[in-house]
């Protein structure tokens, strides 16, 4: 080991890296030869690797532990919001202003008339009743979040009414029941889980009544015989009862999405018209912002709501907030969306923008690998993702690759393990690209990370 730190290009290493930890890889190296040694894996002396080879090992450790762990990645799965890959890809306006918050201080909780502290809520409370409509607004750290405190808040200890076909599991860990039980609500459940009457919920209001909850269902669709209570004729009946409704809406659509083509999703600015008291949704699902829980409605309750002791523990930092202000300013002007937002621009793509893109990946990967890979480009469907328009995709082009000796899953693997990394999909036992999900200026590392199949 003495010998190894004074070799010359371990004191470079160290020159350019923390020392221990430099050490510690040099052991870590080391310990690896020992450990083949006794495995049997090295029988003769002339098989124990050079102390280059060591140093070669030892400067990758160093290498992959200290570099930025969170890897730029290309998508081309094709689901838009991929919470493994960290949902929402950020418009450059968000990554501006989160940029300038970052940096140094930002005036987040200081009201600069008086140098007091403020409300850091109040940032992006304009801007949501702006395009909302709503009185007020809260931000907290997610959805879950925002509807444990609206449960919380109106509901400890008392009921809440809810429709059976609502209870919901989003993405296996939110399921309402669970979530109504942790926010120390009586859960009350009403109707079928096909059909649900406005008499349903009536018939269950009692002197213990606080919410009717409403959950959007916004990863599963009852097709046939269903009827479910719209908020408004939830909101009419609360308030006769002097109730609270909160909505949660999940997905969070602020503009009606018809615009460019896509299947109906409710949107805030209707709950809030329809009277719903509450309305939570996620800052990183159609919003397209950094993970936030969004909650707007009207004043008095969301301010009950921020004098909740839970809000302490649910409040976010000057990241989130500085990012979802440069994300929400954008829906000010909703029909540029798909020039501003990278989310939009994606959903919005016309199928030839896409079907040219396809054909591009197709003959950069001809050009490059001739027949050492099969290509075709195909018809397939980009998913939204996160629980947003189930089952009714954006229809797309996709190039299917596919090289002889690599089942679609090994091959998948190995563009995982590229750099930097491409995640795919697999559709009927080939490799899928999905052009709609592809920036332009990604397609040179869909190149790069087949060549790294190949090395
Ligand atoms: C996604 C979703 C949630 C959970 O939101 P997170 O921001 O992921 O915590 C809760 N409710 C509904 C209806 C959702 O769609």
């Amino acid at each position: 080991m003495t010998v190894m730190l004074q070799n010359k290009r371990v004191v470079s290493l160290v020159a350019e890296h923390p020392e221990i930890y430099v050490q510690k890889c040099l052991r870590t190296a080391l310990d690896e030869i020992r450990k083949n040694i006794v495995d049997g894996w090295i029988e003769k002396p002339e098989d124990i690797p050079s102390t280059d080879k060591i140093i070669d090992r030892a400067e990758k450790l160093v290498n992959d532990g200290l570099r930025n762990k969170l890897t730029r990645s290309v998508n081309a799965a094709g689901v838009i919001l991929h919470t493994g890959l960290g949902r929402a890809p950020l418009a450059p306006a968000a990554q501006n202003a989160l940029q300038e918050a970052a940096s140094r201080y930002c005036i987040l909780a200081t009201e600069r008339e008086t140098g007091k502290r403020g409300d850091r809520n109040r940032h992006n409370e304009e801007l949501l009743c702006e395009i909302t409509g709503a009185e007020a607004a809260l931000i907290v750290n997610n959805n879950s979040a925002a509807v444990m405190l609206a449960l919380n808040t109106f509901a400890k200890d008392k009921e809440s009414i809810v429709s059976r076909g609502e209870l919901v599991e989003i993405g296996g860990a939110f399921r309402v029941p669970d979530v109504m039980r942790r926010s120390q609500t009586i859960m009350v459940e009403v109707g079928t889980t096909n059909k649900t009457h406005l008499r349903d919920y009536r018939e269950a209001i009692t002197e213990e009544t606080a919410i009717l909850l409403k959950v959007h269902t916004s990863n599963y669709r009852i097709e046939g015989f269903h009827k479910e209570v719209s908020v408004k004729e939830m909101s009419e009946l609360a308030h006769e009862h002097g109730l609270t409704v909160v909505m949660d809406i999940g997905s969070g659509a602020l503009v009606d999405i018809r615009r460019w083509n896509l299947a109906y999703e409710p949107t805030v600015p209707e709950a809030v018209a329809d009277g719903a008291d509450i309305i939570t949704f996620s800052g990183d699902k159609m919003v397209g912002g950094p993970q936030a829980g969004i909650i707007v409605g009207k004043k008095e309750c969301v301010d009950k709501m921020k004098r909740n002791p839970l809000m302490r523990a649910f409040r976010c930092g000057k990241l989130t907030h500085s990012a979802l202000n440069g994300t929400l300013r954008l829906f000010l002007d909703a029909d540029k969306l798909p020039e501003t937002h990278p989310v939009y621009e994606m959903i919005a793509a016309p199928l030839d923008v896409v079907k040219k893109r396809a054909q591009r990946i197709n003959r950069r990967i001809k050009a490059e690998f001739k027949d050492r890979i099969k290509t075709e480009i195909r018809d397939s469907h980009t998913e939204m993702g996160s629980g947003s328009l189930p089952a009714r995709g954006v229809p797309t082009k996709a190039v299917a690759v596919a090289i002889d000796g690599f089942t679609a899953e090994r091959l998948a693997r190995d563009l995982r393990m590229a750099e930097p990394p491409v995640f795919s999909r697999i559709e009927d036992e080939r490799v899928i690209f999905d052009a709609r999900t592809v920036a332009d200026e990604e397609v040179p590392w869909l190149i790069k990370a087949l060549k790294d199949v190949f090395a």
